[in-house]
């Protein structure tokens, strides 16, 4: 008989698995046992498929990976602690000092904050150009440049990067997408001459508002030197949060269906809406970028969508306090619809000459159309719109 010492030591070992589990069970451990010398040198060399170091790897990383690599039809992917460490982890895996990036202007507010970071701090030079304007990346490319980084559809005015437009006009340069707001069910950038694909998984791949993970996929080569950074610098995901998302994954189609039917639904509404300036939604003939997206988003053009309230900031706050339901919340891809201003949210940190120049003036409220019945949310709207220009 062990002593309770010992036994307490030795308490949570796995039961030998009778049956099979119908999803991957939550592998919350730091380490995984070897059994041999020889095993931990064939797991390390990656001559068999194993683990040995959650940091490393974990069996919630390789499937929650797996399926998106599958999605996007990658070789293989990537997950992360969360986006910003995915867009850290990729950038540090392929720039170095005196390397040359092309940016679009106007990505996500904390990844120009990174560009910024590595440029001030790394010496990694960076060029950013209108998404709109295939030429200006052809005039970026330098002997030197490593990486083109664009967003599919772009925050908050929904412009749509014309990806084969782009692929061309960048040569050889290696192409990485962030098709957060797009999902592989509505855009494979793969498809489209891109080389990387990134998403905040949590916005709409977990899509429950409850996760905070990162992804990117591409090539195997390119994926190798990615979980490295991963290991070094300890971006790796929790394993908890990889089985959500992969829970939250398997509605993927399912929900995106949905949040583009509302959007598009409300989006026309809101053209007809009094006290509406104006209206962003890729769907929309009116948009900028509208042909550009029935051309790659055949599928559906989204859950995101602005709109320009009239009465600018002081219209919005009171808007925001009208809304009976619809939380303002800093995020997106939930569920539930929330509304955001991004001149004070995700575009507070640049200057207010370039949010004027992107077209984010003070009347701006961003939308994440959710998974509600349509005419509730089309009745919510109306109402506080109505209120807010009192
Ligand atoms: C949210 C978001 C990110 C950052 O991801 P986190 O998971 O919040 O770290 C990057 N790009 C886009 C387009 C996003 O919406």
């Amino acid at each position: 008989m062990t002593s309770r010492a010992t036994r307490a030591a030795r308490a949570g070992l796995p039961a030998a698995h009778e049956t099979t589990a119908s999803v991957t069970p939550i592998y919350q451990t730091t380490a995984f046992d070897v059994d041999s010398l020889d095993q931990l040198e064939a797991i390390s060399s990656s001559r068999i498929h194993g683990h040995i170091y959650t940091r490393d790897s974990n069996p919630n990383h390789d499937a929650l990976a797996a399926d998106i690599a599958a999605l996007e039809g990658a070789a293989d992917g990537v997950v992360f602690a969360s986006g910003m460490g995915g867009l850290s982890a990729t950038l540090l895996s392929r720039l170095k000092t005196r390397d040359h990036l092309i940016a679009a202007a106007g990505l996500y507010g904390r990844t120009v904050q990174l560009i910024e970071h590595l440029r001030d701090s790394y010496g990694i030079e960076v060029t950013f150009v209108d998404v709109t304007d295939p030429q200006q990346f052809a005039d970026a490319v330098r002997p030197e440049t490593r990486l083109c980084l664009v967003e599919s559809v772009s925050n908050p005015m929904l412009e749509v990067a014309d990806l084969p437009a782009i692929r061309e006009a960048l040569g050889s340069v290696p192409l990485m997408v962030d098709s957060t707001f797009t999902t592989p069910s509505l855009l494979r950038p793969l498809e489209h001459g891109a080389n990387l694909v990134f998403h905040s998984v949590s916005k709409y791949l977990n899509g429950h508002g409850d996760v905070m993970m990162g992804a990117v996929v591409g090539e195997s080569d390119d994926m190798a030197a990615v979980r490295h950074i991963v290991s070094l610098y300890g971006m790796n995901a929790n394993p908890f949060d990889c089985w959500l998302s992969s829970r939250g994954l398997r509605t993927l189609e399912l929900r995106m269906r949905q949040h583009c039917s509302n959007a598009q639904q409300l989006a026309a509404a809101l053209m007809r809406t009094r006290g509406v300036k104006h209206v962003y939604y890729p769907g929309l003939t009116t948009h900028g970028s509208h042909s550009v997206a029935r051309r790659l988003l055949p599928d559906g053009f989204g859950g995101m969508l602005s709109f320009e309230l009239a009465g600018g900031r002081s219209a919005v706050n009171q808007f925001i306090q009208e809304l009976a339901h619809i939380p303002f919340s800093p995020t997106l891809a939930d569920v539930r619809t929330t509304v955001s201003y991004p001149a004070e949210t995700s575009h507070k940190f640049i200057s207010a000459d370039e949010r004027m120049r992107l077209g984010i003036t003070d009347g701006i409220v961003r939308v994440s159309v959710g998974l509600e019945a349509v005419d509730d949310l089309i009745a919510e709207f109306t109402s506080a719109i109505g209120a807010s220009q009192t």
